[in-house]
């Protein structure tokens, strides 16, 4: 019998899958493709929270994912994917440095490398005529492309904008840009990055973490495909590059302007896929060459609950927005529409969405999807303030996401009355209340309609 951690041809988890967590088909990678090293190789588990050698013991993260916290039953789920090929924006300040000494070039030629990749967000060193001819062949290396357009579907007068991209092993994701007048609230949380060339508009990026998610609540359609892997930092990275790269050409709708915020709204769970996400983030907010300069308190980190990372966060030293899909206050339900709720139940999630406040300062968005007659009636709106208000006034907003129309389906929009009843008994226990402007709905662009579907 293979050995399900070591045989890269066998896939460990398609017979074992957790009980609610979805899983998608993993391609099956051949031996003899696998001429990227060994190193290139990741395990991950039904979620996609990574298991490598070093970070089981640090993290506990094999057991992270799972309901029933179990490491021999976790480890039988793990499987192994083959990592993207290394860019530039994957590395650290020293990885360049030494990826410059082995070229055999000075070690300034990394910054000047940086300011062509996140100041003026080129990636094709062929044209960099401020390095040696022989030295823009070597650092070709350094910029393999990672996102193959696909095609790119507009809404909303052109002001939505839905990309989908092909990775390096034809796995499909999506992110959207979306651009508002100033004066709008901004519908996707965090505090807008106010530089801009285009004064009167505010452009927020929703961008994907994962092809697919584990976590595999049922009324979304991302969770409905499984997780096919985790994205590398340079992954998530791209699609920021190439938003602002689209935002400066002054071709979209709006005019030219900067990116203002990036939300961690896309497809997966970006605390499963930590270390990357979190290097995205680095990059993201880090002032130029280090990165593209955007405010962290632009940046807004999605989570379905995963409790020690929610710890974890708060530690990063960084003023991020955190985003809590809670969608149900009690057990019972949430076990349903959230299927991670079984590990960590909706106290001991917002007890560390708590925490996040206290340690950060910053306000918490708690996320709540309005399905009709499934999580939307009045007792609920009540029992939310109340598990809100046991844990101090004002460090936890709700922000009602209404659930795209499906017709005759289970998961189906709140009626408008139920709605405005919900808000109105949330302000009634002082609970700060806003109702998000759904974007991208004919286009499925929306929250919770990425599928990465190529037709
Ligand atoms: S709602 Fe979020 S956590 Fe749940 S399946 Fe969809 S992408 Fe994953």
């Amino acid at each position: 019998m293979s050995d399900p951690l070591t045989d890269p041809l066998t896939d460990p988890v398609a017979a074992s899958v957790p009980d609610g967590l979805a899983q998608a088909p993993v391609a099956v990678v051949s031996a003899s493709s696998l001429d990227v090293g060994s190193d290139r190789i990741e395990l991950i588990d039904s979620v996609g929270v990574e298991a490598s050698k070093d970070d089981q013991g640090e993290h506990g993260a094999s057991q992270a994912g799972h309901a029933d916290g179990s490491t021999t039953a976790a480890l039988g789920r793990l499987r192994r994917v083959v990592k993207p090929p290394i860019h530039w924006s994957d590395m650290g300040l020293d990885q360049r440095k030494e990826g410059m000494r082995r070229l055999g070039l000075p070690a300034f030629r990394a910054d000047q490398i940086s300011r062509h990749y996140f100041e003026r967000h080129e990636t094709d060193p062929a044209t960099w005529s401020d390095l040696p001819q022989a030295a823009r062949a070597q650092v070709m290396e350094f910029f393999p492309e990672l996102l193959h357009d696909l095609v790119d579907r507009l809404a909303d007068g052109g002001t939505t904008v839905k990309s989908l991209y092909r990775l390096f092993d034809q796995v499909l994701v999506e992110c959207v840009l979306m651009r508002y007048p100033r004066h709008a609230r901004s519908e996707l949380g965090g505090e807008a990055d106010d530089r801009s060339t285009s004064p009167g508009v505010r452009s927020t990026l929703c961008v994907s973490c994962q092809a697919g998610c584990g976590i595999g609540c049922p009324f979304c359609a991302t969770g409905q495909a499984g997780l096919q892997r985790n994205l590398s930092a340079g992954e998530i990275i791209e699609q920021v590059r190439r938003a602002i790269v689209a935002l400066n050409s002054g071709d979209l709708p709006l005019g030219a302007g900067n990116l203002n915020n990036v939300v961690f709204m896309g497809m997966g769970e970006p605390l499963a896929n930590y270390r990357a996400v979190m290097t995205a983030i680095r990059a993201i907010c880090a002032p130029v060459p280090a990165g593209f300069g955007v405010s962290a308190r632009g940046v807004t980190v999605s989570t379905s609950g995963m409790v020690p990372r929610i710890k974890d966060l708060a530690g990063e030293g960084l003023p991020l927005t955190l985003a809590v899909s809670l969608h149900a206050p009690d057990d019972g339900l949430r076990d349903e529409l959230v299927p991670l709720n079984r590990r960590w139940p909706v106290a001991e999630v917002l007890d560390a969405a708590r925490g996040y406040f206290e340690t950060t300062g910053r306000r918490v968005s708690i996320e709540y999807a309005m399905m009709r007659d499934i999580n939307d009636q009045g007792f609920r709106a009540d029992h939310l303030a109340r598990l809100l208000n046991a844990r101090g006034s004002g460090w936890a907003h709700v922000n009602l996401i209404p659930l795209n129309p499906t017709p005759g389906s289970k998961w189906t929009a709140s009626r408008r009355r139920d709605e405005a009843d919900f808000i109105a008994r949330l302000e009634s226990h002082h609970i700060t209340t806003t109702l998000r402007d759904t974007r991208g709905q004919d286009i499925d662009g929306a929250c919770g309609q990425l599928a990465a579907r190529f037709s």
